[in-house]
């Protein structure tokens, strides 16, 4: 069954959030890479950059703009498409997606955040299942705007919970390096940030749902061991 649900749990207009508007139309996306790219020539003529007689950047205002509202920011400006969910059919085990790609941008120093989410839940008898494909569009729709990691993994928590009705628990692990911290400030490569949001029978340490997730995550993980 295809469903739209609301989502968004994050406040219209916070610098997480949606854009006031949300979604834009295509005639409204093209009006505002029209003023960031102005916006964007006069960012680089405050640090003195002497980006139009440089052939490779004399046109990058408009790649920058159009990198953040088609890209980098599209969440914010683009809704998601219905989530198809199924009957579990008396199926109540436990279903993970792990190394979902993760391209984020955390919201104090506007730098790439990149990583891995891995996503588990255990439906009821008579609850629901997402189609797989609905979970890496989950962490598309919520990575692709401006996030800190904690309220990242709380986002994308609360919509699989939303989605998958009468589930006995859902949990969500992000593993991600933070280019504010490898590329300024401390300039230190490969810290990783790790961040768990879990709930019914995921939520205490040590019960057997929870570490079944985590073993899982260890087994031919390609690297990410947490
Ligand atoms: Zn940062």
């Amino acid at each position: 069954m295809k469903k739209k649900l609301d989502l968004e749990c994050t406040q219209e207009g916070f610098a997480n959030g949606v854009a006031p508007g949300f979604p834009l139309n295509d005639q409204e996306k093209s009006d505002m890479i029209e003023q960031a790219t102005k916006a964007y020539g006069k960012f680089l003529d405050a640090l003195k950059c002497d980006w139009r007689n440089d052939p490779n950047s004399n046109d990058t205002p408009r790649r920058v703009a159009k990198a953040y509202v088609n890209d980098l920011w599209a969440g914010r400006y683009t809704a998601m498409s219905p989530i198809t969910s199924f009957p579990s059919d008396g199926y109540d085990g436990i279903v993970i997606e792990r190394n979902i790609p993760l391209t984020s941008m955390c919201s104090h120093h506007h730098q790439t955040i990149g990583g891995v989410v891995h996503i588990g839940y255990i439906t009821s008898e008579k609850g629901t299942v997402v189609g797989l494909s609905k979970l890496n569009r989950i962490v598309e729709h919520f990575g692709r705007r401006g996030a800190i990691q904690e309220q990242l993994t709380t986002a994308i928590h609360q919509a699989v919970d939303k989605i998958c009705e009468d589930n006995l628990g859902v949990i969500i692990t992000i593993v991600a390096t933070h280019n504010c911290v490898s590329c300024r400030g401390i300039k230190h490569k490969g810290a990783a940030m790790v961040t768990t949001k879990a709930s019914g029978v995921f939520r205490h340490n040590g019960n057997d749902a929870r570490q079944e997730f985590f073993n899982s995550l260890k087994i031919n993980n390609g690297g990410h061991q947490i």
